[in-house]
């Protein structure tokens, strides 16, 4: 099966020998000291082929016993698990991106809900713990029914997803997140970040969107896609919670949209 002669095995040393160096102290310790204690055992390990690539393998090793009931000699068997190995690995790999996935809007790529809402939880605590304020951004892309009425409902995704690259492109800090809140709406958390230092990152993301120039002939505003953003701060220490946080903003980002949209309301 590992393409070694027969001849070639004439002690425990080959078969130490022959495995994996990161299997070997695991699999080596744990089938001697089974084999002292006259267990019948078994132990999965890469095991060495002749061709010098590695083969996962189960040795499968049965205690023979003199009539006194001494450990008297080994059979082992080896039996290649190489497949079920792959699937193993497989499942795990498909595991992780399941749950990357699922942290990840499908449109966009960026975070989605679920994402923004456990985030927010952890940085609520640790700025009420830390003294520090958190701000929060939420972000409405202006006249998008329009947009979707009259470009179609595939450029409408395609403009979701570079409003998203745009922004995703405009935030500094490593801790900040930019999250898809549903439908148009984007959200952006802030921790460590004042009110004034919040108003300027909403700022960067207009200009950001407005930079980029994604037409749009059917907007009330503007003749390119334009956003309105409601921004609040809070200081968790003082009391509160992340929803009323969320409910400031959203409340900010209707007056956006009530003065005339294409703006930004921080107070
Ligand atoms: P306002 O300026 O007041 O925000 O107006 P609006 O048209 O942007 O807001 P409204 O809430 O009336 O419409 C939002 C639109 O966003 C309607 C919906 O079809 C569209 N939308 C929501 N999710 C998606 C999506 O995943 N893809 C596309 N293409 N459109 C979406
Ligand atoms: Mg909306
Ligand atoms: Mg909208």
């Amino acid at each position: 099966m590992l393409g070694w002669s027969q001849g070639s095995w004439v002690g425990i040393d080959d078969w130490a020998e022959r495995m994996h160096p990161d299997d070997r102290d695991r699999v080596v310790n744990f089938c001697v000291e089974q084999s002292k204690a006259g267990i019948d055992h078994e132990a999965d390990c890469r095991a060495l082929k002749a061709d010098g690539t590695y083969m996962w393998i189960r040795d499968v090793v049965h205690v023979v016993r003199n009539s006194v009931g001494d450990a008297e000699a080994l059979i082992g068997f080896m039996f290649d698990i190489s497949e079920r190995k792959q699937n193993e690995e497989k499942l795990l790999r498909l595991q992780r991106e399941l749950e990357e996935l699922s942290y990840q809007d499908g449109l966009t790529g960026v975070a989605n809900r679920r994402l923004l809402d456990s985030v927010l939880e952890s940085e609520w605590a640790s700025a009420r713990r830390a003294g520090l304020p958190l701000s929060f951004i939420m972000l409405d892309i202006d006249c998008f029914k329009q947009y979707n009425d009259h470009y179609g409902h595939l450029v409408g995704d395609d403009c979701l997803r570079r409003v998203a690259h745009i922004l995703g492109s405009s935030l500094l800090r490593p801790r900040d997140l930019l999250a898809r809140f549903g439908g148009e709406e984007f959200a952006l958390v802030l921790p460590e970040t004042d009110l004034e230092a919040a108003r300027q990152v909403a700022e960067r993301c207009r200009a950001a969107i407005s930079d980029a120039a994604i037409a749009h002939r059917a907007s009330d505003v503007s003749h390119l896609v334009t956003a309105s953003m409601g921004v609040a701060t809070a200081k968790p220490a003082d009391g509160g919670t992340p929803a009323s946080l969320v409910e400031q903003a959203d409340r900010r980002l209707y007056r956006a949209k009530q003065n005339g949209r294409d703006r930004i309301v921080g107070e």
